[in-house]
C-alpha cells in the first residue's frame, strides 16, 4: 500500500500550502489535504480514519490556524495515533501543547524552496525505502509521459542523497530522467521536484 500524508490546515492557509507541498505530489505517496466539516462539533469519522491510517501527519501551525478548533482536534487525534507528526509552524511559540516536543520546520515564506526541501528530506528520512516492490528503487519520482500518445508510467529512481539534490540546486542546476518509453526527456527541480520542462525525442 502506498504511504500516505495528512495535512491539518485552515482553508485560508490553502494557497500557501499549495505554494509548499504542491511538488510533493511527484513523489509516491498520497497527500491528503481536506477540510473537515464539523459534525456537532467534532471531526468527522472519515477524517480520523484518514489520519489513522497516515504514515505522516503534518499539522499546518500558522497566526489563522494556531486556534483552529478543528485543527487543534485534529492534532489530538494524531497524538493519540501511532502516526509520525512532523509539525509546519510559523513561528516557535506554535509549537506547544501537544506537539512541543515534535521535530518540526519553521515555515519560511521567503524561502518556500528550502521549507519544501526540509519536508521532504524529513518524508525521506521515515519512508525510505519505500519497499513497493523487490524491483522498485528505493526513492523515486513517478510521472506518466504526456509526450504524443506515450502515456508511459515512469519511475524515475532518486540515487543520490538529500546533501547532494541541494548541492546541485545551489549550482543552478537542474535534474533530469529520459522517459523509459519513448526518450521524452524530464527536467525537474531538485530539491522541490518540481516539473520544470521536457524536451522531446529527436
Ligand atoms: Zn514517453
Amino acid at each position: 500500500m502506498a504511504k500516505q500524508v495528512f495535512v491539518s490546515h485552515t482553508e485560508s492557509d490553502l494557497d500557501y500550502i499549495e505554494n509548499v507541498l504542491s511538488s510533493i505530489q511527484n513523489l509516491p505517496f498520497d497527500l491528503i489535504i481536506s477540510i473537515s466539516e464539523p459534525e456537532a462539533g467534532r471531526i468527522p469519522a472519515t477524517v480520523t480514519e484518514q489520519i489513522s491510517n497516515s504514515d505522516v501527519f503534518i499539522p499546518f501551525l500558522t497566526h489563522d490556524s494556531k486556534n483552529n478548533q478543528w485543527v487543534n482536534q485534529e492534532i489530538g487525534y494524531a497524538t493519540s495515533q501511532r502516526t509520525t507528526i512532523i509539525p509546519l509552524f510559523e513561528n516557535d511559540s506554535m509549537l506547544n501543547g501537544l506537539i512541543s516536543n515534535y521535530k518540526g520546520i519553521k515555515l519560511d515564506r521567503h524561502n518556500i524552496n528550502q521549507t519544501t526541501f526540509q519536508v521532504i528530506t524529513m518524508l525521506r528520512e521515515n519512508f525510505e525505502p519505500l519497499s513497493l516492490g523487490p524491483l522498485m528503487p528505493n526513492w523515486y519520482i513517478r510521472l506518466q509521459c504526456d509526450y504524443g500518445t506515450c502515456h508511459w508510467d515512469n519511475t524515475f529512481p532518486i540515487n543520490i542523497s538529500q546533501e547532494e539534490l541541494w548541492e546541485i540546486y545551489e549550482e543552478n542546476n537542474i535534474i533530469s530522467w529520459n522517459c523509459e518509453n519513448c526518450g521524452t526527456e524530464y527536467q525537474f527541480n531538485p530539491v522541490t521536484f518540481e516539473f520544470e520542462g521536457a524536451t522531446e525525442p529527436t
